[in-house]
């Protein structure tokens, strides 16, 4: 499904949800929540190492970044500015008691997207309204504008870099199916009088360099910002790309994300941070801000070797739409659910290949009834779930956090048949979250 059909792809009228006291509150642990990610240098290289030390023994992408990671890390981080733009997705799980509690399914912090598109669908939305006669409910709509935040942290990170001439780099696909969205951020930033140029890895091995102080040069052109929107997913890295990915780790240019913040974003590192005790080992004196962290976890399970391992494997084969069965990869359609869970974890159980995953409790939201407008399919009243993004942005120089804000929200829905898929995949379309 490409990006022209995404931006037509949108709910007729807004999903309702009764989100309405809960948006202050996610507002603040988003932002929360990203500082313990993003520790100082030292601590997350113990911790993602103790982290992933197995995952990487099975998962060769992984590894390999993870390799990347210790070599940039050997020779001395080049890099002082640190920006991220992250997003946050949650699910309203109805529970098994009948309680509805927000759930967290994961944080991206690579190539986080639909923050551009999203900041016209509430335009959409609202003039949809207006046209059926809802002028109270069209005036009731939040507003939403990730798009100038994303730009406002690169802007942040290209001034904090310090060189007037130098460029943002938006790092996109071969393919770029996406280019709508990236566009919105993009032109933010032109607005700013900042420049932007889109290239792809096979352009940075062809065009790029570092001089001795390992600033980053594009066929004679500085690069500031390298704003990564592709480099998430094995099958992009042949040799080369993984070559070119390694020039840009080593170079002194802001990375949004770096490779260690990519790595902060795996489901293993998910699943490890949720254990009992590691938010407050890791976010000492904030006991508030570790609870209402603590609040949106879903159960996550390891998979590693061992009899704990054993023991969740055995529960989630006699009972598999318990659970979601997760590899370490981004970008949908590659979780596992029901008899395809049971029957990848009967043959990999008593094998190393299991720790590559994860186990997390299936979230279940209230379905509601509402028409999903989408390319090549039928108007139908269709029973659909929703998944909620919140978008996080933070710029660290050195040590010190110089911005850390939530940056606006996402809303994606979906009809309930399909367990997995986003907007990307053709499956969720975008939507506004209509407060009850
Ligand atoms: P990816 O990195 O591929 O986007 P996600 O963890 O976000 O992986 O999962 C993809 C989709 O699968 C989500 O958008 C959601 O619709 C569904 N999903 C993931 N985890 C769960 C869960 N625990 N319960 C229910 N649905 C889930
Ligand atoms: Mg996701």
């Amino acid at each position: 499904m490409g990006g022209c059909f995404t931006v037509l792809q949108h709910l007729v009228e807004p999903q309702p949800c009764s989100l309405c006291w809960r948006m202050p509150l996610l507002r603040a642990f988003s932002a929360e929540e990203l500082i313990f990610l993003f520790l100082c240098d030292s601590n997350r290289a113990l911790t993602w190492s103790v982290f992933l030390s197995s995952t990487i023994k099975v998962d060769d992408f992984t590894a390999r970044l993870f390799r990347i990671y210790m070599q940039v890390l050997e020779e001395g981080l080049a890099q002082t500015v640190f920006l991220g733009i992250n997003r946050s997705d949650y699910m309203f799980d109805c529970g098994l008691d009948g309680r509805a509690a927000l759930r967290q399914i994961e944080i991206n912090t690579i190539a986080a997207s639909f923050g551009g598109l999203t900041s016209r669908t509430t335009d959409v939305h609202r003039l949809v309204l207006k046209v059926l006669g809802k002028t109270e409910e069209a005036s009731q709509l939040l507003p939403n504008n990730p798009a100038k935040g994303l730009a406002l942290g690169i802007a942040k990170a290209w001034q904090l870099y310090g060189s007037q001439r130098a460029v943002v780099m938006f790092l996109v696909e071969e393919v770029q199916r996406n280019i709508f969205d990236q566009r919105c951020v993009e032109n933010e930033l032109w607005n700013r009088n900042i420049r932007v140029v889109r290239k792809r890895f096979r352009d940075v091995f062809e065009q790029g360099s570092l001089d001795a102080s390992r600033r980053l040069y594009m066929d004679g052109q500085e690069v500031a910002v390298v704003y990564y929107r592709e480099g998430y997913v094995p099958q992009v890295y042949d040799q080369q790309n993984w070559e070119a990915r390694l020039l840009l780790e080593r170079s002194r240019a802001v990375k949004c994300p770096d490779i260690a913040t990519q790595l902060a974003g795996t489901k293993k590192v998910q699943q490890e941070l949720s254990r009992p005790g590691m938010l407050e080992k890791l976010l000492p004196g904030h006991p508030e801000a570790i609870a209402r962290i603590r609040a949106t976890f879903a159960g996550l399970y390891s998979l590693d070797e061992g009899e704990e391992g054993d023991r969740i494997a055995a529960t989630a084969i006699a009972d598999p739409d318990r659970f979601v069965l997760k590899p370490q990869r981004e970008g949908g359609g590659n979780n596992l659910y029901g008899e395809e869970l049971r029957e990848v974890l009967e043959k990999i159980k008593d094998s190393p290949e299991r720790t590559s995953y994860i186990l997390m409790d299936k979230i279940r939201p209230q379905p509601a009834l509402n028409y999903l407008l989408r390319a090549h399919s039928p108007l139908q009243v269709s029973e659909c779930i929703s998944e909620l993004g919140i978008f996080g942005v933070y710029v660290r120089q050195g040590q010190e956090l110089v911005l850390n804000e939530a940056a606006g929200h996402l809303l994606r829905t979906k009809a309930v048949e399909h367990a997995d898929g986003g907007v990307a995949a053709g499956v969720a379309v975008l939507d506004t979250p209509y407060l009850l």
